[in-house]
């Protein structure tokens, strides 16, 4: 399928690895030129790298920490003139609910609703006067069914998820569509991670605590980067533009609910 979007620039935050990462290949391969984001810079010029190889796309690379005010300044006057933007960071640590104090929510916060927030603000009103316009938030599973060591995290996407909704029925008739994409568990460092803290806990091998996990999904395996990165690529389309303030769950089926 022709995604309609060649020569169209997309910034991706957060995408040397990973979630973020697939969705820059795929957007890559639909013939976006991008944008790419990430704090260390050997990982993101080696993506960067492969992706123009791969592609032929232009990549321009910022390091920088998309979660700091000063790290957007630097992204923002790189990025330019932006048509799609993925809004992603990393996720916040996993605890109790209550491990928490202020400063640990208001990181959060930072990182996984205010961040791409001020995206948004920065970069839609132009997609508005220009009159297309793709945001695409990379959010979490976790904004249908609370994960309950994750509750920085289900706290911080619930506010985002809020913003959304409301904002992206106000853009939408400039031709502007916001979405949020919501990973189940996808094989990625995030997710060793995770399975990591689990087998420590639980006196397990990673191994038998990515395959108990793998046992509670009814595809009965991790999603991969890839397919994330399709998905992505099709609400960038062209053929999406009538996907508006959507929360579009990639989980293999694992949260169990009817609509
Ligand atoms: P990942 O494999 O750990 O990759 C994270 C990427 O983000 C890396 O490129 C990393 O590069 C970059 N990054 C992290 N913090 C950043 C920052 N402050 N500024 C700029 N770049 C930053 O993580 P992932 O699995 O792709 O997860 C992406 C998002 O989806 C996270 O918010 C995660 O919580 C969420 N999520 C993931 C899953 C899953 O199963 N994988 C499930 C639900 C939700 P640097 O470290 O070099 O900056």
């Amino acid at each position: 399928m022709d995604l309609g979007i060649t020569g169209k620039r997309a910034l991706v935050c957060a995408g040397s690895k990973g979630l973020g990462k697939g969705c820059a290949e795929a957007l890559a391969a639909a013939g976006v030129d991008l944008v790419l984001n990430a704090r260390g810079a050997e990982a993101l010029e080696a993506t960067a790298e492969a992706i123009r190889t791969a592609h032929g796309v232009s990549v321009t690379t910022m390091a920088a920490d998309i979660t700091s005010e000063a790290g957007r300044a630097k992204v923002l006057e790189a990025a330019g003139e932006i048509d799609i933007l993925v809004n992603n960071a990393g996720g916040p640590p996993p605890g109790m609910w209550h491990d928490w104090e202020r400063d640990d929510f208001i990181a959060a916060l930072d990182a996984n609703m205010l961040t791409p927030i001020a995206l948004i603000k920065a970069l839609v009103p132009a997609m508005m006067e220009r009159g297309w316009g793709r945001v695409i938030n990379i959010t979490s599973q976790s904004v249908k069914a609370p994960i309950p060591v994750l509750g920085l995290s289900n706290s911080a996407r619930a506010g985002l998820t809020g913003y959304v909704a409301g904002t992206s029925r106000q853009v939408a008739e400039k031709g502007v569509t916001i979405n949020n994409l919501l990973p189940g568990i996808h094989a990625t460092d995030r997710a060793d991670a995770l399975d990591g803290g689990v087998a420590r806990a639980e006196g397990i091998s990673i191994e038998e605590a990515r395959a108990k996990r793998a046992a509670t999904i009814p595809a009965r395996r991790y999603g991969t980067a890839e397919e994330f990165g399709a998905t992505c690529a099709f609400l960038a389309s062209q053929h999406a533009g009538f996907i508006v303030g959507q929360n579009i769950l990639l989980d293999g089926g694992a949260t169990n609910m009817t609509i």
